[in-house]
């Protein structure tokens, strides 16, 4: 695709005014930074818009104490540009929030990115326009509607953050914050009382971060999750240095992992090995930075639940060797699901918070709360005072975000309502009904479940090469087939079928207490299980045939 061609704006109506866009992104997060630079190289006419005041999407909002990568930062980059990898000096093995969001600014200002982005531009409906060919996003707040041919939807899986329902929220007097609307400016700790709700990644995270810097700290805990440490450090120029001599090394790793990550999963079976070696890989996984103790460990973690059970029982001894109070630890071990089924959270000294003379596990299970009120948060066993309450209660993960958009399909289909009671994709790219819609890290992709970036670069570009096609020969309208969509999503289904992760009660599976419909635990098929090379295969193959299952028009 060379500048932007006369032909793709060709309509089948000779007097149709062409759209605004020929494509239309909407995030500027890590997603839509990348397809915006791939679309600008190749001279397409097109524009971002975001309903946050500045780029970064997850990087930009989630600012709460202890927010980092999970990821070894130097696997979460682009890969894209030499001169990029060359000069960035990522200062830790897992970087916290400010870093990965300088990093992001500093990609889109070498790249000269911003100008091509629309920051506080919420689009809140989109309508597939038939005989234009084209979609009307209307953009709220400027209340305005631009068109555009094609539409890459990278609004991220974890944008819509769900604060819990409890009565009396807002009777509350002190700071209140979900974490994922912490508050910009600097805020005070010392000597406070301060309260989080929730124990998953975020709450993790910011446990650990701030029980020495807050005068009481009171977690008040619903279901206990798996973790275990994630070894940070810093990079010394050295070790940097080291790392950009076997970038090319490292991305290829990345790419033949399932994960996505440095991370190879240990090639003999559970089976095959003795118990005594078991427990040797376990010794040296538990503390081995980042998720090598999931990734790194027999396959039959993820699927066997005999293998399973004796390494979360493995991961449960190192957790009571950690956590002083006998009673406190078994609160803290999960009983409901074993290691792996849900996402699993790393974590930085987070089980000695709880050695600590402020800190104390109120068990919301037993004693749930009853409210807010003013001053702290009523159990149904006593009154917590508190001057900061902190809701570490995660997200409407996955299809959140689309829910959030009134978008209408071929006929007027609501995607909302196609999607109710999970969503159903071709390759997690695209749906059938909504033509010229692409979804990058959208639901059934791989992303969710892989190193993030490196599924983004992938897919990306799978993306950019459908819309060089589709340009050269003057193709104005494609759409998945139903067939097609019915065959990925059984195949995802399938997927989940062999995967002990179906039956954790997490957002991998479309679990949410504070999502109204999400309750129940009804399995949503949210995200592709087969790995990183079985997705880069399955898409690739798709693409070799000439957009086999798709309609061209
Ligand atoms: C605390 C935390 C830690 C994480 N750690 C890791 C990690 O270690 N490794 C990893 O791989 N992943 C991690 N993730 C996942 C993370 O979300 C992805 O890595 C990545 O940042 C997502 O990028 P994105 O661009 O797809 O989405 P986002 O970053 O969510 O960006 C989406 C953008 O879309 C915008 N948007 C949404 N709806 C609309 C709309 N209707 N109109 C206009 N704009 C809209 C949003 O404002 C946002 O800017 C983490 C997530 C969180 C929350």
């Amino acid at each position: 695709m060379q500048a932007t061609s006369a032909r793709a704006f060709d309509t089948p109506h000779p007097d149709a005014a062409p759209p605004d866009w020929e494509v239309v992104i909407l995030g500027a997060g890590v997603s839509g930074i990348y397809q915006i630079k791939r679309l600008v190289d190749l001279g397409v006419k097109a524009t971002v818009l975001d309903l946050s005041p500045d780029l970064g999407g997850t990087w930009y909002w989630n600012r709460y104490p202890g927010s980092r990568f999970d990821s070894e930062s130097y696997t979460y980059g682009y890969s894209f540009s030499k001169d990029l990898l060359d000069e960035w000096h990522w200062t830790e093995r897992f970087s916290g929030q400010p870093e990965n969001l300088r990093y992001l600014n500093h990609v889109a200002d070498k790249f000269d990115l911003r100008r091509h982005m629309q920051f506080n531009s919420k689009v809140d409906r989109m309508r597939w326009d038939e005989e234009r060919r084209c979609w009307h996003l209307h953009v709220g707040g400027r209340d305005e509607e631009i068109t555009a041919r094609f539409v890459i939807s990278a609004i991220g899986l974890l944008t819509v953050s769900t604060p819990p329902r409890i009565p009396g929220m807002e009777d509350f007097q002190g700071g209140s914050w979900h974490t994922f609307f912490w508050p910009h400016e600097q805020v005070e700790l010392a000597g406070k009382r301060v309260g989080v709700i929730g124990t998953g990644a975020t709450g993790i995270q910011v446990i650990a971060e701030i029980a020495d810097k807050v005068g009481e700290l009171k977690v008040f805990q619903r279901r206990p999750n798996w973790s275990a440490p994630l070894a940070n450090g810093p990079i010394s120029e050295k070790e940097m240095a080291d790392i950009r001599r076997r970038y090319d090394e490292i991305f290829k790793t990345c790419e033949g992992t399932p994960g996505g990550f440095v991370h190879e999963p240990d090639r003999r079976g559970f089976y095959s090995v003795s118990r005594e070696e078991r427990l040797a890989l376990w010794d040296k996984l538990y503390g081995s930075p980042g998720f090598a103790i999931w990734m790194r460990n027999f396959r039959e973690i993820f699927t066997d639940e005999v293998a399973n059970a004796e390494f979360s029982e493995y991961v449960a001894e190192r957790t009571r060797l950690r956590v002083k109070d006998p009673k406190i630890a078994e609160k803290l071990i999960p009983k409901d699901h074993g290691f792996g089924w849900q996402r699993v959270p790393m974590e930085t000294s987070y089980f000695e918070v709880y050695n600590r003379d402020n800190v104390e596990l109120v068990d919301i299970s037993e004693t749930p709360i009853d409210r807010i009120t003013k001053t702290g948060i009523q159990t149904t066993d006593r009154h917590f005072d508190l001057d900061i309450i902190v809701y570490a209660t995660g997200f409407d993960a996955i299809t959140g975000g689309y829910d959030r958009i009134d978008i209408q399909g071929v006929g007027g289909a609501k995607l909302a309502e196609k999607w109710k009671d999970g969503p159903s994709t071709f390759l997690g790219l695209t749906v059938h009904g909504y033509p010229n819609l692409l979804m990058l890290a959208g639901p059934q992709s791989n992303s969710a479940s892989v190193n993030y970036p490196r599924s983004i670069e992938i897919c990306g570009h799978w993306i950019t090469s459908l819309l060089e096609q589709v340009r050269e020969r003057g193709i104005t309208r494609f759409e998945a087939t139903a067939e097609a969509e019915q065959e990925w999503t059984n195949h995802v289904r399938e997927m989940y079928g062999t995967m002990l992760m179906r039956k954790g009660k997490g957002w991998f599976t479309g679990y949410n207490s504070n999502v109204p419909g999400h309750e129940h635990g009804r399995t949503r098929y949210f995200v592709y299980n087969g790995g990183n090379p079985k997705y880069q295969k399955e898409i690739g193959r798709i693409a070799s045939a000439g957009y086999r299952g798709f309609e061209l028009s």
